[in-house]
């Protein structure tokens, strides 16, 4: 057996021995002539016991049965016959089991808590004392000879009275103590403690059995069920105890008008029982009021920290337009006046009419209303424009709500604002933004792709009216049906919106990419989409952004200038492998040119040197001739060449250290050769000598060559050419080579053409003078192909200056040429 369960049967042997002792006293105390007890506080032990402890059905017949022998032996130990003992004790086991079980029916715990609770007390009371009135009278009558009715209404009030009386304690037992004893408990314990005993004492024979009444009241108003149980339980032992000895009014009335015992006994159990239901209706009434007292106190204070803390302004009006009561943020709108306290601002503004205090332009309006409330005619919701100080104009909407008194009638008005002036602000903002967008379509969805937004512009770029699609159309609906499937295979995923979205739900923040749309009338469109996610505070995704423009033109465009470009590239190759065919071709032939003419000139020095005899005076000028035109071929041959190579990227230098003045020297005697006959001054300035350069000397010769026999070609006779060569003073590392001439000179716009190739001036071609074009684009080949540059100065009629810089030879390297030096190298360069 658990500890619990000892305890709770040894408490339940002891509550049975208190049965029986007091059931021996009780029959002792009997009044005599009386077939029954005075009073059965047995009955009320044992129901106060099962009411306290409440235990299971089990346990509740077993102490039931032991009610029943307790109750029986209680009988027989008093006198009483063993048949008349064995149905008492039946009929209290009976009156027992019948109140606990009506007051725990159903599960219920026994409680006091409200006047419900009370009457179904006094109802099992009644049922359970009704039972043992029969039951006590039937034996009485039967096996006693008494009286039916004088025995079990004696019975019946005896035992009600003291389950009455007793009850309460056990159930009160469950109570948990809320407050610590004080004097006043004292005093009032006093009072009707000592009440009651003078009211029933011995020599006390006056009427007054009311007197212990107040007292119990005082307790039932102040001190709580518990006390009053405990004072009724004390009260009924007195009253009973020494009105059975002879004591108190009722004893007296009795020695005095004969009054029968059993009345006397019903007199006492009456005056118990109107003792035990005033004063425990009043004690649970006094606490169910404090209970409702403190429930509403703590629901004021909550409705209060609600207002406070409500981000909305809540005020209250009552029926003639005055503020009765208003929160925190209602009253830092409506401004509180300068003798407001500072804690509570918004107490003074109530009691002032709302149409004086609402900032709105219009107060006459506000007046209106409030007049309407009686009549409950103010609209359920209305917006309004507050002058707010500080803050400007707000925009409130306002919800409104009537309170209502217990005969319907409107008494107040709740109005519930709330500021929505910066909502509305970015709202129109964004719709202007939206609208303002004709030519981009801004489609939002919900997470299913449900259409939630549409603006002008993919009205435009999809011919659909937002009326026709917010809310209906699947996005992806929009869309080519063939293009979505094949993003749907190239993800591995089923066509559907989830195609168009699949990124952002990956965790992407944007996705970029062209699509074609579908319009309304069946055409279709490319548009470059990015989407993105819409997200809320929290950042949870609630849908999704699309924001197209229409790509269409762009796209063909692209591709137009695509197929543009194609073809040019296809043409600038075709046009190169034909001017390399054109370029190996001048070269091969050339180079079979060379071989013959080298021949040619080398038959005419035999012929002019004798080999063939002397010659006559018109012979050698022949033969000069032949000489003269063809040097001015091979020469030309050579160009030719050299710009085959220059164009193929194949100029292949040898450059060493190499002295200008034997290359100038050179390159002058071979242009002389050939312009012998002209008449022109000449002076040549090389200085210091040697004048060592990094080059290759045949390019540098063929370069010098160039420039030599331009000036000669391009100057009158009775010009001037002249040629220099020095370090150059600003740049030690560079040398400058000048040759100028005086004569048609080149007018500026043409300064940069005479570079290019095949380049001839008009003037040039006009006066039949001899040239390919090509001389002076071999000259810029040689000098950049040196890490040098050339530049004209000219005037038309001016004369020429051309000026070439080329690198200076490192000090330290072995000269290969040069007056004194060891004999030149055979060059391996191109130019020979
Ligand atoms: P070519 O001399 O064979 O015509 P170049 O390339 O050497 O070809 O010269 C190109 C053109 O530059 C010449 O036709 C001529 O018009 C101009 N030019 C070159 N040198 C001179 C110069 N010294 N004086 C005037 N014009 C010149």
């Amino acid at each position: 057996m658990t500890a619990p369960r000892l305890r709770w049967s040894v408490a339940a042997a002891v509550a049975l021995a208190g049965v029986f002792v007091l059931g021996v006293t009780s029959v002792h105390f009997a009044l005599p002539g009386s077939t029954v007890a005075l009073w059965w506080p047995a009955a009320g032990l044992a129901v106060s016991f099962l009411l306290a402890t409440n235990p299971g059905p089990r346990r509740s017949a077993v102490f039931v049965l032991g009610v029943l022998v307790s109750s029986a032996a209680a009988n027989l130990v008093g006198g009483r016959p063993a048949w008349v003992s064995i149905l008492y004790g039946v009929a209290n086991a009976a009156e027992v089991a019948l109140v606990h079980g009506l007051l725990t029916a159903r599960g219920r715990r026994p409680r006091l808590a409200s006047m419900d609770d009370l009457w179904r007390l006094i109802a099992a009371t009644v049922t359970g004392a009704a039972v043992i009135g029969v039951l006590a009278g039937l034996t009485a009558h039967y096996v006693l000879g008494g009286d039916f009715l004088d025995s079990a209404s004696a019975a019946a009030f005896s035992h009600g009275a003291a389950v009455l009386v007793m009850a309460p304690l056990g159930i009160a037992a469950g109570i948990r103590r809320t407050r610590r004893p004080e004097v006043e408990d004292l005093v009032q314990w006093v009072v009707v403690v000592g009440v009651t005993a003078w009211v029933f004492h011995l020599d006390q024979s006056l009427p007054l059995a009311f007197l212990p009444i107040p007292g119990l009241v005082w307790g039932a108003l102040r001190l709580g069920l518990r006390t009053v149980a405990a004072q009724l339980l004390v009260v009924g032992v007195v009253a009973v105890t020494m009105t059975s000895v002879g004591g108190g009014p009722f004893a007296t009335a009795a020695q005095v008008g004969g009054i029968p015992p059993e009345t006397v006994g019903a007199l006492t159990q009456a005056f118990l029982a109107t003792a035990a239901v005033t004063t425990l209706s009043l004690a649970v009434a006094t606490t169910q009021r404090r209970a409702a007292l403190a429930e509403l106190r703590s629901e004021v204070e909550l409705s209060g920290v609600v207002l406070d803390t409500a981000a909305s302004a809540i005020i209250v009006v009552d029926a003639s337009g005055t503020i009765a009561r208003l929160n925190a943020t209602a009253a830092r709108l409506l401004g509180a006046p300068e003798d407001a306290p500072e804690d509570a601002p918004e107490d003074a503004l109530v009691g002032r009419p709302a149409a004086e205090v609402f900032p709105v332009d219009d107060p006459q309006e506000v007046r209106t209303r409030m007049a309407e409330i009686a009549d409950g005619t103010v609209p359920l919701r209305n917006e309004q424009d507050w002058r707010v100080e500080g803050l400007g104009v707000r925009h409130m909407v306002w919800t409104n709500a009537y309170l209502t008194d217990d005969d319907g009638r409107r008494t107040h008005l709740v109005k519930t604002g709330v500021d929505v002036t910066d909502e509305r602000a970015a709202r129109t903002f964004v719709e202007a933004v939206l609208e303002a967008a004709t030519a981009t379509a801004i489609i939002g969805t919900d997470l299913d792709g449900v259409i939630t937004l549409f603006n002008r512009g993919a009205e435009t770029v999809l011919g659909w009216r937002a009326a026709e699609v917010v809310g209906i159309r699947d996005w992806s609906l929009l869309h080519d049906p063939a293009d979505v499937e094949r993003r749907a295979a190239e993800l591995g995923l089923d066509p559907g919106f989830g195609v168009l979205v699949h990124r952002l739900r990956g965790g992407a923040a944007t996705e970029t990419r062209d699509w074609t749309y579908v319009r309304k009338d069946g055409t279709r469109r490319t548009v470059s989409l990015t989407m993105s996610g819409i997200r809320d505070e929290s950042g949870r995704l609630t849908g999704y952004l699309g924001v197209a423009e229409d790509v269409t033109r762009r796209r063909q465009a692209e591709v137009a200038l695509q197929v543009a470009l194609d073809r040019e590239r296809q043409a600038v190759e075709e046009l190169t492998a034909l001017d390399r065919t054109k370029s190996d071709f001048v070269s091969s032939v050339s180079h079979e040119l060379r071989t013959p003419l080298a021949s040619v000139l080398g038959y005419a020095e035999m012929l002019e040197d004798g080999a063939a005899g002397d010659l006559t005076e018109r012979q050698l000028e022949l033969v000069g001739r032949v000489d003269r035109n063809g040097r001015r071929l091979l020469s030309l041959i050579e160009d030719l060449l050299l710009n085959s190579r220059i164009e193929a990227g194949r100029l292949r230098l040898e450059p060493r250290r190499c002295d200008l003045s034997d290359v100038v020297a050179s390159a002058w005697t071979s242009v002389a050769t050939v312009t012998s006959q002209r008449e022109l001054a000449r002076d040549i300035d090389v200085s210091p000598r040697p004048l060592w350069v990094e080059g290759d000397p045949a390019a540098l010769e063929r370069m010098v060559t160039n420039l030599l026999s331009n000036a000669v070609k391009f100057t009158p006779d009775g010009g001037r050419v002249s040629l220099a060569a020095h370090p150059d003073d600003r740049d030690p590392g560079t040398v400058r080579l000048v040759v100028s001439d005086s004569g048609m000179g080149i007018p500026p716009a043409d300064h940069e053409r005479v570079f290019a190739r095949f380049f001839r001036s008009s003037a040039a071609n006009e006066r039949a003078i001899q040239g390919s074009g090509l001389g002076l684009s071999i000259v810029r080949a040689i000098a950049e192909g040196h890490g040098g540059s050339v530049a004209v100065e000219s005037a038309p009629d001016a004369g020429s200056t051309f000026t070439v810089t080329l690198p200076v030879a490192p000090a330290t390297a072995v000269p290969v040429s040069g007056s004194g030096g060891p004999a030149p190298e055979r060059g391996v360069s191109d130019i020979s």
